[in-house]
């Protein structure tokens, strides 16, 4: 059983029944689930968590799936949650994190929403799953399709990176690639959805992602005995993680888990593809469609997220920003934290590192407060960003 009572629209607030199949609100906003956080509270406490599996199902009682055998698990979540002090040091903030996602099935923390995505699905009973994606999501949706028995459909752009295309193909999903972006596959796939009644999985057009990856909130918090660190850096394509960490938050604080401190979140994109930080500095509630998206980035190159406005309210009422950096700076970033602590980071958590390192040195950041870089993805899912010629001996050479 869950402690579901219903799915609220993020945009009007109007309801539907969690018991029946939607994928957007008729006025087109996205739909969050909504729990009776009273009773979660009398089902579970901090002490009861600690001796739980080590996977984002520890958290049982706040996630949507009904019937414990449909939850479709390759043991996503309860990933370690590092202290980086030297990093640390060399941007200037002395009780800086690491969350690192990249340890995750599929090697990013997209394996977390499609858990709880495709466990629905399975619950549903639906058959053929249809998404868009920058590839990441695509992996982790086929794996955890091939995991439920259920068919997947993928169209991503033909410059995702190649591994998370081999991955999809690997898992048995019907792959297709576009001469375009994330968008264009969203407007094939919306066809194919209507022509063939596949089930829409494209981002936030689909509710229970978000509350798999609302654990990473969930994680955080527990990892740090329940006290609020001071700012959570998350890079951001569809906005997803952030919406979700948001969420879980609130929903901590309604169950008195919490008080009503909350971390600055900050939202981060790269400077080819910077959407909703645009809107940010203009001050608007909601962003335009950013022409031209290029960042080697693949993870943020989202022209237009359905949940910006979320992204945008969740930056504002908790004090943060959104920032874009250079992909020159991204690099630097994911190199630093590989150099520094052994950590092999995706180019998206790259470009937090840089975000941090420059909201530090602009001073929105404090040198002693605590901040949590959230890396979204490992390293190894990006050989191509790494352009090097290795010195090659003859085999009598000495070094
Ligand atoms: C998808 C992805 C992101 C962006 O996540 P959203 O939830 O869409 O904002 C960031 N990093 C990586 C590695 C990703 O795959
Ligand atoms: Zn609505």
């Amino acid at each position: 059983m869950s402690y579901v009572t219903h799915l609220e629209c993020a945009k009007c607030r109007h309801t539907y029944s969690s018991s029946e199949v939607y994928n957007l609100c008729a006025c087109g906003g996205p739909l969050l689930v909504r729990y009776d956080l009273g009773r979660v509270k009398a089902a579970v406490t901090k002490e009861a968590l600690a001796g739980r599996v080590a996977s984002m199902w520890r958290y049982r009682e706040f996630l949507p799936v009904e019937d414990d055998s449909n939850i479709v698990s390759l043991g996503e979540g309860m990933t370690p949650l590092l202290k980086t002090p030297r990093l640390g040091k060399a941007i200037g903030i002395e009780d800086l994190w690491v969350k690192d996602e990249g340890m995750n099935p599929t090697g990013t923390f997209k394996s977390r929403g499609a858990a709880t995505g495709m466990s629905k699905v399975k619950e549903f009973g639906l058959k053929t799953v249809a998404m868009p994606t920058a590839g990441n999501a695509g992996g982790a949706w086929s794996a955890y399709a091939a995991r439920a028995g259920v068919e997947m459909v993928v169209v991503m752009p033909v410059d995702a990176p190649a591994i998370t295309m081999k991955e999809c193909y690997a898992y048995g999903a019907r792959t297709y690639l576009v001469k375009g972006l994330i968008s264009d596959a969203g407007k094939i796939v919306g066809k194919a959805v209507k022509k063939y009644g596949y089930f829409d999985a494209s981002t936030l057009k689909e509710p229970y992602r978000i509350e798999g990856k609302k654990t990473m909130g969930l994680e955080i918090l527990e990892q740090f005995g329940w006290e609020v660190p001071d700012a959570i850096l998350y890079p951001t394509g569809g906005g997803v993680g952030l919406i979700g960490i948001w969420k879980a938050l609130d929903e901590l604080e309604e169950m008195g888990w919490i008080g009503s401190k909350r971390p600055k979140l900050i939202s981060v994109q790269a400077k080819g593809c910077m959407p909703i930080v645009k809107a940010w500095n203009e001050g608007k509630e909601a962003s335009e469609f950013f022409q031209g998206a290029h960042t080697l980035a693949g993870g943020v190159r989202v022209p237009k997220a359905l949940g910006d406005f979320i992204v945008l309210k969740a930056c504002r009422e908790t004090g943060g920003t959104a920032i874009a950096v250079s992909d020159e700076d991204i690099l630097k970033g994911t190199f630093l934290a590989s150099r520094d602590e052994g950590m092999f980071i995706c180019p998206e958590g790259g470009a937090a590192v840089a975000a941090a390192q420059q909201l530090r040195q602009s001073g929105f950041l404090g040198a002693h407060e605590r901040v949590v870089i959230l890396n979204t993805g490992s390293g190894l899912k990006y050989p191509e960003i790494i352009d090097v010629d290795l010195p090659i001996l003859e085999i009598d050479e000495e070094i």
